[in-house]
């Protein structure tokens, strides 16, 4: 049987609590299937900073490549001391750096508090837009150009436009859903950027992919109709800026950032991390809901059985730890909740109660 080495990245603010819940439940669960994990922590963020002085070390990268997968916790992004050799470290550096270009975010109703029947996942492009590659640009490609003005490099590439369009599609067609993709843009005034957006997606649609609907949506208008209609989205296909705020928005209709998970991916590797941020309000409180990283370790587990053999094990600890997680949500039981969903459990609590529903249902 195939063993999986998973690093666990901590992060800053909520994420050691929040991570270390996901490592719990994950052992717990594995458990139950018998799947055999090892996991590795790897420092980053501001504790790497604190003992490296810098918020990336090469220790880290190097460990992040020999294994299996990883999760992450959120990241300060753009506040690290300016003296950080990594400046301007965000999980964006760490998405560029391994080519993860495909940033799957779904929103699922879990509980029914503004709306009881969304199931859509966000498709974001990851690699460039308004962020576009450190390699090529210091910083954020923001320039002083005097005093007065800022300019911001927006990059889009045919290629990067090609492969995400083709992983939208592709994951409409493996949910058998509505088999739907959207694709939201700009294209009245970015118009050679979204233009070519809009070109490759059209092209990926019409040369694999005529079994499925797609249509194409202003961005302004399709956030309005989400937030009207967000029962009729299925695959929504975005670049990169867009998709992070219209994810966020999909998160507020399911009941906040505390449901929200998601997968950064490539060809070669993948990497579970929460879409929230950093919660610097609640951090080192013990109260985070740390649902979202839970559930994104599960679509960890879901690439890896996808892309790494298929073994049995993995699928099965993907489904004990959803299976769970639905029941404990759909629980009137005030401890099984964490506050920011009007429950009362701590963020131990709330794992410690999900860890022994795994063992008493399985
Ligand atoms: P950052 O600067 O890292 O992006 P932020 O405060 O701007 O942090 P988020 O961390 O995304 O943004 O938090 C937005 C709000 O949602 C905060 O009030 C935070 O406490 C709450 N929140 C985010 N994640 C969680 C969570 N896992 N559990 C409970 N509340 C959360």
């Amino acid at each position: 049987m195939t063993k999986y080495k998973l690093a666990m990245l901590n992060g800053d603010g909520i994420g050691p609590e929040v991570v270390s819940s996901a490592r719990s439940i994950l052992e717990t669960a594995s458990q139950v299937t018998g799947l055999e994990l090892e996991f590795i922590e790897l420092p980053v963020g501001l504790e790497a900073y604190k003992n490296f002085g810098r918020t990336l070390p090469p220790n880290t990268i190097e460990g992040m490549s020999q294994s299996d997968a990883w999760i992450l916790g959120p990241l300060q992004t753009g506040s690290y001391p300016k003296d950080d050799r990594d400046y301007p470290m965000s999980s964006g550096k760490i998405r560029k750096y391994f080519d993860l270009f495909a940033n799957i975010r779904p929103a699922k109703s879990y509980i029914p508090k503004v709306a009881s029947n969304i199931d859509l996942v966000i498709v974001r492009e990851n690699t460039e837009d308004f962020f576009p590659n450190i390699n090529l640009f210091k910083g954020y490609g923001e320039f002083w150009t005097d005093k007065d003005t800022v300019v911001s490099l927006r990059v889009i590439r045919r290629s990067s436009c090609k492969r995400i369009a083709k992983t939208a599609f592709e994951l409409a067609r493996s949910r058998n859903q509505k088999k739907l993709v959207t694709a939201v843009h700009k294209s009245n005034v970015l118009i050679e950027g979204d233009g070519l957006f809009l070109e490759e997606a059209n092209r990926v649609y019409e040369e694999g992919f005529r079994d499925l609907r797609f249509e194409q949506k202003l961005i302004d208008s399709a956030s309005m109709e989400l937030v009207l209609k967000p029962e009729r989205f299925d695959v929504i296909l975005a670049t990169n800026l867009f998709g992070d705020i219209i994810s966020d928005e999909a998160a507020g209709l399911v009941g906040g950032l505390g449901f929200c998970p998601s997968l950064n991916s490539g060809e070669k590797h993948a990497m579970g991390q929460a879409v929230h941020g950093t919660a610097p309000d609640i951090a080192g409180k013990g109260i985070a809901n740390p649902v979202s990283e839970i559930l994104s370790s599960v679509m960890l587990l879901d690439w890896l059985f996808s892309h790494k053999g298929e073994e049995r094990k993995v699928y099965e600890t993907a489904r004990v730890i959803e299976r769970a997680i639905k029941k404990q949500l759909s629980s009137q039981d005030p401890k099984d909740k964490t506050l920011d969903i009007d429950g009362n459990a701590s963020t131990q609590e709330f794992t410690s109660r999900l860890s022994n529903r795994i063992l008493v249902d399985s």
